[in-house]
C-alpha cells in the first residue's frame, strides 16, 4: 500500500509542469526621440540581447512597451542610459500585474457588465477555453447545425508537437465568396479565442432569429481557424502565460517561430529577427512552419477552380485597432479606397454598442511595418480583395484581460464582420449596416 501511494505521488509529480513566474519582471515604457535612438532599440529586438519581450513596438516619438526580465535589466538600463533614451517604469512586477488584470474591472471601456444582449446559445462564454474544448465545440456545431456548417476538419499539416489544426466552414448551400477568419496565431492573445468563439456561436444559434446572421450565412462561406497556433496556445496555458510563438525547435534548443512573420510576403525584410531567441523570429525559411503551410494550403484549396477568397481577417490583441494593408511597408494596394471605406464601417460597428475606443489605420503607419504576415500573404498570394488585422481589447498594454470581456468584445467583433460583409464590393448582397 505504501508502495502504491509512493507510485501515485511520483506519477502525479511528473504530470505537474512548473509554470513560469514573472516575479520581478518589469514593464518599461520607452520612447525613441529620433532615428538613432530607434536604431538602438531595433538592434536589441533583432539580436535579442538583452532579451526583451516586445509588447508595443518602438517607433520614433511613440511609446514602446517592453517586458524586461531581471536578468536583462542591468544591460537594458545601461544601453538606455548610453543612448540617452527616456525610460519609464510602468509595472515593477508582471506576475502581480497579470493577476490583477485577470479580475473583472469596472470603468470606462473595460467591459460592459451586466451585458444586456445575447450571451450565448451553443456554449457559454465566461472563461478562456483550452484547445481541446474548442475542437470539441467545432465538432458539436457541425453535428448540431447540419444545414449551416458545411465542414469541420483539420488543415493538412501537423504541428511540431503533433497536433492537428482544426477549422470549420459555415454557409448555406452553394459556393460563395469566402471570408476567412484566423485566430490565435499568437499564443498569448487569449481574448481572440473567446471573441471568435462567440462570433461562431452567434452565427449558427441566431440564423433563424437575426437578419444579420442570416445575411452572413446566405451571402458568404465563412472559414474559421480559431486556434492557428495550438502548440503555443496550450503552452501559454500550461507553462508560460506570455508565450507568443509556436513551439518548433531550432539550434541550441531554442524554441519557436513567430508565425505571423513566416508567410510569403516580402519574408525577412522588415520588422523581423533572424535570431530564434527573439519573439519576432521569422523562421529558417519562408513557410518553414506547419501552421503557416496549413493555412496556405487551405486557401489554395478554396481558390481551386477560381478565386473565392474575398476577405481575410487576422485577429490579434491588444490595442483596439483595425489595420489595413499592406503591412510589410508604407505602401497600399491599388484598391485601397474600397478597403478604407469598409474599415471605416467596421470601426464604426466596433464602437457602436459600448462606444469602445476602436480606431482604424494603415498598418505600418499606425503600428510599424511587418513582413511575412498572414494578412499580406492572403492578398499577395491568396488573392483576397480585402484583408484586415484586428487588434482587439484592451487598449492599453496587456495580454491578460478578464474573461468578462469575451461577450462584449465578441459582440463588437460580430457587428464589425456584419459591417464588413455589408460594405464589400464584388459581392451581390442586400443588407443595411
Ligand atoms: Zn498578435
Amino acid at each position: 500500500m505504501k508502495f502504491l501511494v509512493a507510485l501515485v505521488l511520483v506519477v502525479f509529480a511528473n504530470n505537474v509542469t512548473a509554470k513560469k513566474s514573472y516575479r520581478g519582471h518589469r514593464l518599461m515604457s520607452v520612447k525613441a526621440a529620433d532615428k538613432q535612438q530607434l536604431d538602438v532599440l531595433e538592434h536589441m529586438m533583432k539580436t535579442a540581447e538583452p532579451w526583451l519581450d516586445i509588447w508595443s513596438y518602438p517607433v520614433v516619438n511613440r511609446t514602446a512597451v517592453f517586458r524586461v526580465p531581471p536578468s536583462s535589466y542591468g544591460m537594458f538600463m545601461s544601453r538606455m542610459g548610453l543612448a540617452n533614451i527616456s525610460v519609464t517604469l510602468m509595472e515593477n512586477d508582471v506576475e502581480d500585474f497579470l493577476k490583477r488584470s485577470s479580475l473583472p474591472v469596472s470603468g470606462p471601456h473595460a467591459e460592459t457588465s451586466p451585458f444586456s444582449g445575447w450571451t450565448g446559445g451553443f456554449t457559454t462564454h465566461t472563461y478562456y477555453k483550452r484547445y481541446g474544448e474548442i475542437v470539441s465545440l467545432l465538432t458539436g456545431m457541425g453535428n448540431t447545425f447540419t444545414s449551416l456548417v458545411k465542414e469541420v476538419g483539420v488543415l493538412n499539416t501537423q504541428t511540431y508537437e503533433g497536433r492537428t489544426i482544426s477549422y470549420i466552414r459555415f454557409g448555406t448551400p452553394g459556393d460563395k465568396p469566402v471570408i476567412f477568419i484566423e485566430g490565435l496565431i499568437h499564443a498569448r492573445e487569449w481574448i481572440v479565442g473567446g471573441t471568435v468563439m462567440y462570433f461562431m456561436d452567434r452565427l449558427v444559434s441566431r440564423y433563424s432569429l437575426d437578419a444579420d446572421a442570416k445575411f452572413l450565412l446566405d451571402t458568404y462561406d465563412i472559414y474559421v481557424v480559431p486556434v492557428a497556433n495550438p502548440d503555443g496556445y496550450e503552452y501559454s496555458h500550461t507553462s508560460q502565460r506570455l508565450w507568443r510563438k509556436n513551439r518548433s525547435s531550432h539550434r541550441n534548443g531554442c524554441r519557436g517561430v513567430d508565425l505571423n512573420r513566416n508567410f510569403d510576403a516580402f519574408w525577412r525584410t522588415e520588422g523581423v529577427s533572424t535570431n530564434c531567441n527573439s519573439d519576432i523570429y521569422c523562421g529558417p525559411s519562408v513557410f518553414s512552419e506547419a501552421e503557416a503551410q496549413g493555412i496556405r494550403n487551405k486557401v489554395a484549396e478554396i481558390n481551386t477552380g477560381g478565386q473565392r477568397l474575398h476577405a481575410y481577417l487576422a485577429v490579434h490583441s491588444y490595442s483596439q485597432l483595425v489595420l489595413t494593408p499592406y503591412s510589410y511597408d508604407y505602401v497600399k494596394p491599388d484598391n485601397y479606397a474600397e478597403i478604407e471605406s469598409a474599415a471605416a464601417a467596421m470601426t464604426q460597428a466596433l464602437r457602436l454598442p459600448f462606444n469602445t475606443d476602436y480606431t482604424w489605420g494603415h498598418g505600418p503607419t499606425t503600428l510599424y511595418p511587418v513582413s511575412g504576415a498572414s494578412d499580406d500573404w492572403a492578398m499577395l498570394g491568396g488573392g483576397a480583395r480585402y484583408t484586415y488585422t484586428y487588434e482587439l481589447r484592451p487598449k492599453e498594454a496587456n495580454f491578460e484581460i478578464s474573461p468578462t470581456n469575451i461577450i462584449p468584445n465578441g459582440y463588437e467583433f460580430w457587428l464589425s464582420v456584419v459591417a464588413l460583409g455589408c460594405n464589400m464590393n464584388g459581392v451581390s448582397a442586400t443588407c443595411d449596416f
